[in-house]
């Protein structure tokens, strides 16, 4: 594991001397610039976490910024959404969301100013001239002819490019830096295209919209960025970024910081492929409970700090690693084993009845909402002669290691009594067992007994009177390999095939009932889960989320394969 957030990171260390040399007046601003064409994942949580802990622990403050200047993809959806990702983590962006979009008006101004200067120029290139153009990584590019047109013929086409005379890709406005840079992205780059598309912000305003590379340092310039945090795939675009704020000679010069991007194993990282999981049809959608994004990560159960955490543990370094799943999973576990209250619930309903418990009567029993923290308080659980336990937890012929029930044997109920199962009844048929019958012994309330004698096993189970029918969705790994492009593969070809296991007919603690979406419990034994938010309500019985189980059963897994 890197360096972690205590210990500080190499960005850390870079914003430290900065303060300590009074740069920037000691201010410290950072930024996290989405483009709106997608939902967040988890890999957006380790930018956001680092943008925003970077403001925080040096006073200073953080926007959340919309890098909107490509309407083709881009949709208020995505804005919504996003909105609601950062703050559900608990990030304060100061009030409102900006956007790239409203610095238009000055985007245009700078291009002019570039132009002017003899730094830009109207270049009538095909698209395909230009790639032809501008040569590879080992020749470089050719001058397009037009970049020698006079300021006063740039003014007047980029000035007529702008009012819509001319058709997309007729015309484009190119920096004009060095055809023969060594750096791709210094030959003469696009700076402004034409695009007759209306803006989901500033309407039909617009023929003419400014790329990634112009618009975005200018943006940080323009919000007086002191640090500008991105990821390592933007190292080479640097050039580009210091180049124009210097041509443009900007008050404002943000330091420009790469780190490598946050990759887990089983599961793709890239808006790209999992809008093909979602049109594909592979998952439900972008928020199906599998899905790495952080829409899909908060129905499913995961809170905030989990992923906090996760991103914290991680670190912050300029080296590319695949970061373990199960690390992901063993923070979420941790904050849950804090958070969650207890409750019992059965996945595989086996039917126990009470033989010389009262027929017809029932009784409230005491149970801890957590056996570590009594704040948590207590809360009743029905019991009655009728009760359903875990079909797992009953062996007719047990090996030796089988500690719970079985013919003859006395078990512990959580909560409640021993029992000890007398006799077993069967569907004729089939011979599955369809029925238990047990004794119970009520000198055993609360789980003791008065002589001392001990079980082995504690069993969870609910009344079957007086529980809620649910159904409960299981979710594994959404890919079967580590690295889901292995060997080359697409990665729909390592689909696990069994991420998602619905079990239908699982009987709850009735308490269950009023569990609000989102909100997860424990149920003792089983792991934990919450409603789903989606989901209930639009069917006959409520759908519960298992968020994660109570052990990784990943590792051993992996442990054996690497033997
Ligand atoms: P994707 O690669 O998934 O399509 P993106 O980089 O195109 O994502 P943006 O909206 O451009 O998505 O990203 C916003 C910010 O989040 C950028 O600063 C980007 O560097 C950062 N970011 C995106 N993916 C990751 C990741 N996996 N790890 C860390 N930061 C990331
Ligand atoms: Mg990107």
């Amino acid at each position: 594991m890197e360096e972690n957030d205590t210990r500080g990171h190499f960005i850390q260390s870079i914003i430290e001397e900065d303060l300590k040399n009074n740069k920037n007046d000691g201010r410290v601003v950072t930024r996290f610039p989405p483009e709106p064409n997608g939902y967040l994942h988890i890999g957006h949580a380790k930018s956001i976490c680092l943008n925003f802990h970077m403001a925080e622990r040096f006073n200073g403050r953080c926007n959340l910024r919309f890098d909107d200047s490509n309407p083709e993809k881009e949709e208020q959806k995505y804005i919504d959404s996003i909105i609601s990702n950062v703050e559900w983590l608990g990030f304060d962006y100061n009030g409102t969301p900006l956007f790239a979009s409203d610095y238009f008006d000055r985007l245009y101004e700078y291009a002019v100013r570039l132009i002017e200067k003899g730094k830009a120029y109207v270049c009538s290139l095909t698209g395909e001239q230009i790639r032809e153009y501008r040569g590879t990584l080992t020749e470089p590019g050719k001058d397009s002819p037009y970049r020698d047109r006079t300021v006063e013929e740039n003014i007047d086409l980029f000035t007529r490019m702008k009012n819509g005379e001319f058709g997309e890709g007729e015309h484009c406005l190119r920096a004009r830096i060095d055809m023969a840079s060594p750096n791709i992205n210094m030959r003469d780059p696009v700076i402004y295209r034409i695009k007759k598309m209306p803006h989901p912000r500033t309407g039909d305003k617009w023929k003419i919209y400014p790329m990634y590379d112009f618009t975005h340092c200018l943006s940080d310039a323009i919000e007086g960025i002191t640090h500008s945090l991105c990821t390592l795939e933007f190292e080479d675009h640097r050039p580009l970024y210091d180049w124009i704020l210097e041509e443009l000679e900007t008050e404002c010069h943000p330091q420009q910081i790469e780190f490598a991007r946050m990759d887990i194993n089983f599961t793709v990282l890239s808006k790209r492929k999992l809008k093909r999981l979602v049109d594909e049809g592979h998952v439900g959608g972008w928020d199906d409970p599998r899905m790495p994004t952080l829409q899909a990560m908060r129905r499913r159960g995961f809170t905030p700090d989990s992923i906090k955490t996760f991103c914290s543990a991680i670190g912050i370094s300029k080296k590319i690693s695949r970061i373990d799943y199960g690390l992901l999973e063993n923070c979420l576990r941790n904050d849950l084993n804090e958070k969650a209250p207890r409750r019992m619930g059965v996945l595989n309903p086996l039917e126990v009845e009470i033989e010389n418990y009262p027929e017809g009567e029932s009784e409230e029993l005491t149970a801890l909402n957590h056996p570590q923290k009594p704040e948590f308080g207590e809360r009743t659980v029905s019991f009655s002669r009728r009760i359903y336990i875990e079909r797992d937890d009953f062996m007719e012929d047990p090996p030796k290691k089988f500690f719970r029930l079985a013919p003859g044997r006395e078990v512990r109920l959580r909560f409640a009594y021993f029992i000890t199962c007398k006799s077993v009844e069967k569907d004729p048929e089939t011979g599955e067992i369809t029925k238990l019958v047990c004794t119970y012994d009520p000198a055993t309330k609360g789980g003791d007994a008065p002589d001392g004698r001990k079980v082995k096993g504690t069993l969870h189970w609910v009344n079957a009177h007086d529980c809620m029918e649910a159904d409960v969705h299981l979710y594994d790994r959404l890919f079967m390999a580590e690295n889901p492009e292995e060997k080359g593969r697409d990665f729909t070809e390592n689909l696990n095939p069994d991420s998602l296991n619905v079990k239908k007919g699982c009987k709850l603690e009735k308490n269950l009932e009023t569990a609000e979406p989102e909100y997860v419990y424990q149920f003792e034994r089983l792991g934990y889960f919450c409603v789903d938010s989606k989901l209930s309500g639009k069917q006959d019985v409520p759908v519960f989320n298992r968020t994660v189980t109570l052990r990784d059963s990943w590792a051993k897994i992996q442990k054996k394969r690497n033997k």
